[in-house]
């Protein structure tokens, strides 16, 4: 395995800052202050970047659905750097009785 030297991380959001010493691809996340308690990622310090959340536009019913501190339903989160975006999917699941998926009968 690689050594990776520690790096500095911080939240384009918030003033959430710490130092953590990352294996290739590994992302570091954390409860943002700044977008209502989600789970966001961290990025290096000092990097132009923004960090979005976006919410669900369709109709939730009873899908099981991310939400955020203030309860909006929310459908991902997006980094937006110079050379890309880095998209996670809040993906909903679906809820049924036994009855209703056939498992009762
Ligand atoms: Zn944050």
């Amino acid at each position: 395995m690689l050594e990776r030297r520690p790096e500095r991380l911080a939240c384009p959001n918030c003033d959430h800052e710490e130092v953590a010493q990352l294996a290739v691809n590994e992302q570091r996340w954390h409860n943002c202050r700044g977008l209502a308690g989600l789970s966001t990622p961290l990025v290096p310090a000092g990097m132009n970047c923004k960090v979005e959340a976006h919410e669900r536009d369709d109709y939730v019913g009873g899908d099981r659905v991310q939400t955020d501190g203030e309860g909006r339903p929310i459908m991902n989160v997006t980094t937006t750097r110079d050379d890309g975006q880095d998209v996670v999917v809040y993906a909903p699941t679906a809820s049924g009785t036994g009855e209703s998926i056939g498992l009762v009968g």
